[in-house]
């Protein structure tokens, strides 16, 4: 294993293969990421992706990548080729060619004929409506179908035929032969098989069948040799059907399955049928909104892989849900970012500054490294007569305490970060009394250096040189639900979406040389927090950022 930075060696299913290996069980690790491509991926598969390949990490082992492409209904190409991308850009490759439980789809078939040669399944022509009312309730048996004894030959054949699309959808379905007094509604005689006349995405129109779920994702992982198949908790109750299956038919392995729970963040929806929606009423801008708890929305934001690997190995591997606050996903992106992210300044407010006692067209350039701790290089800053500062570090209010307001006042000193102390004479107002400019001196010899013993800076704020500067468009992202549980109360999550979630600015100045800045690279905005260059929108020409997250959590005190 090259990374060792997964927390898992501690958990549960660590323990778990551990013991196998040590007994002989099994002589290599294999496991897999089994995504159905309904939908991107989000913040709760980069945790089953951190677990799953993680643990072939840990152990040398195998990690694939299979498509539960068993529902052609609500898959598409768009979501595998995202879900690819996603997986790679978190930083993991499995193992050969990306799978699809469409490739078994012949192998599926040949085992529903062994089922029914075995007396084990049977074709039914229930309606759907029927069909519920014979599986009864949890505290009440079901009872047989009156198809149930059907004979092998008939059922033989009408599988062939459903398969050769003689019958209407919902006409029929085929059915395991197991007990329809199970206390486990999955054992009651579940569905093996449905009539879907849909185009599949890799399969195209060979198949007008198409096999359950619960039929294909247990023999999957014994085609493909996974020795331990691990998923969420909502998959124990199917444990006892996946192992009848595998009991049931020649398989070439017998993998175990293993759950633990589910990731859920507050102020968040994980469910792709959700995310879904927010992306069909247009409630954001497509899967990859900022905005969106989806990995490819994270990245747009200028999450780092590493970061949400951090947070992902940081937390418990669990046997129950739970919810995690997102101030914990949020720490890790700023302690990441704090590591890594070059420093650079933007005024995202500006009001121009006048230095008098610099002429125009000056052009001095001022050097700052381009992170504190690490050897990053250096930036240069040119500065001249006229710069822009944020209206918020100024004031007119000269009775405001040094201690409570360290920025710029009206006859008071400041420095300009990796500059010259300046001291601010005047403002100049426009016909409405608005302020159009300040003019400003700078104090001669104080680029590096202490001011003289009278001159007491209020503190460091950051500027960008108005004549060298580039005006850039910068989007300020705050959650998307106002809300802590937004699908868990009465109210539909829709309704819970914070009105003030994105708030564009047009004229924000940033250093010159972030005209340069690739896309999706990522800066601390000195003083104002963590962006990065918009993945698609940004160019040289017109520079567009994303914040990615303040200094600070601010939210805690809202
Ligand atoms: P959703 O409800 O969002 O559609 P899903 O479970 O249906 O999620 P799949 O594509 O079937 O999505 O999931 C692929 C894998 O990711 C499965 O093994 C599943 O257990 C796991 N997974 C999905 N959501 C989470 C989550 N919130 N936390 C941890 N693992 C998850
Ligand atoms: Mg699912």
């Amino acid at each position: 294993m090259s990374r060792n930075e997964s927390a898992s060696a501690s958990n549960f299913i660590a323990q778990i293969i551990e013991d196998d290996l040590q007994a002989g069980r099994h002589t290599e690790v294999v496991t897999r990421f089994p995504p159905e491509p309904n939908g991107y991926l989000h913040v709760g598969h980069a945790k089953s992706i951190c677990v799953n390949f993680g643990l072939a990490e840990q152990f040398g082992g195998r990690c694939n990548l299979r498509f539960d492409d068993t529902n052609p209904t609500k898959e598409e190409q768009e979501y595998v080729d995202a879900i690819k991308a996603d997986v790679q850009w978190l930083g993991f490759q499995w193992d050969g060619e990306v799978r699809y439980a469409s490739d078994y789809f012949d192998q599926f078939y040949a085992w529903a004929q062994e089922l029914i040669r075995a007396g084990k399944a049977y074709v039914c022509d229930l309606s759907a409506e029927e069909a519920s009312e014979y599986r009864g309730w949890a505290t009440q048996p079901g009872k047989p179908s009156p198809y149930r004894e059907r004979p092998v030959e008939e059922n033989l054949d009408l599988l062939e035929r459903m398969k050769n699309g003689e019958f209407d959808e919902g006409s029929r379905v085929l059915r395991a032969k197991i007990d329809m007094a199970s206390p486990n509604m999955n054992l009651r005689d579940p569905i093996l098989y449905r009539i879907r006349k849909q185009r599949h995405h890799q399969t195209g129109d060979k198949w007008c069948i198409y096999p359950s779920y619960d039929f294909a994702h247990g023999q999957e992982d014994a085609i493909e040799g996974v020795t331990h198949s691990i998923c969420t908790l909502e998959f124990a109750d199917h444990r006892p059907l996946y192992d009848w299956f595998i009991e049931n038919l020649s398989v070439p392995a017998k993998p175990k399955q293993y759950e633990f729970g589910r990731l859920n963040l507050n102020y968040t929806v994980t469910s792709k049928r959700k995310l879904k929606q927010l992306v069909d009423d247009k409630a954001v801008d497509g899967w990859d909104d900022p905005r969106m708890p989806t990995i490819s929305g994270m990245r747009r934001r200028g999450f780092t892989p590493q970061a949400i690997r951090n947070f992902c190995n940081g937390l418990p591997v669990a046997k129950s849900d739970g919810v995690v606050d997102i101030a914990q996903l949020e720490f890790a992106i700023r302690d990441d970012l704090d590591k890594s992210a070059p420093r650079a300044m933007c005024v995202l407010d500006p009001i121009k500054v006048v230095i008098t006692n610099l002429e125009a067209g000056v052009v001095e350039n001022m050097t700052a490294p381009a992170h504190p701790k690490m050897d990053l290089g250096e930036r240069t800053l040119p500065f001249t007569r006229e710069l822009y500062i944020d209206r918020a570090d100024f004031s007119e209010d000269t009775s405001l305490s040094r201690k409570k307001f360290k920025r710029l006042v009206l006859g008071d000193y400041v420095r300009l970060r990796s500059a010259y102390v300046i001291k601010a004479e005047e403002v100049v107002r426009d016909e409405a009394g608005a302020i159009q400019e300040i003019r400003a001196s700078l104090v001669p010899g104080t680029v590096g250096e202490n001011p003289p013993e009278c001159i007491k800076p209020r503190g460091v704020i950051h500027w960008v040189s108005a004549s060298h500067g580039k005006r850039a468009t910068v989007r300020i992202y705050d959650r998307l639900f106002a809300h802590p549980a937004p699908d868990k109360g009465e109210a539909n999550f829709m309704q819970h979406l914070n009105p003030g979630s994105l708030t564009v600015l047009d004229n924000c100045w940033v250093e010159p040389g972030l005209a340069e800045a690739a896309p999706e690279a990522g800066f601390q905005f000195e003083r104002e927090g963590y962006f990065v260059a918009d993945r698609y929108d940004h160019s040289g020409e017109h520079p567009v950022f994303n914040k990615t997250i303040g200094l600070r959590d601010t939210w805690a005190n809202k």
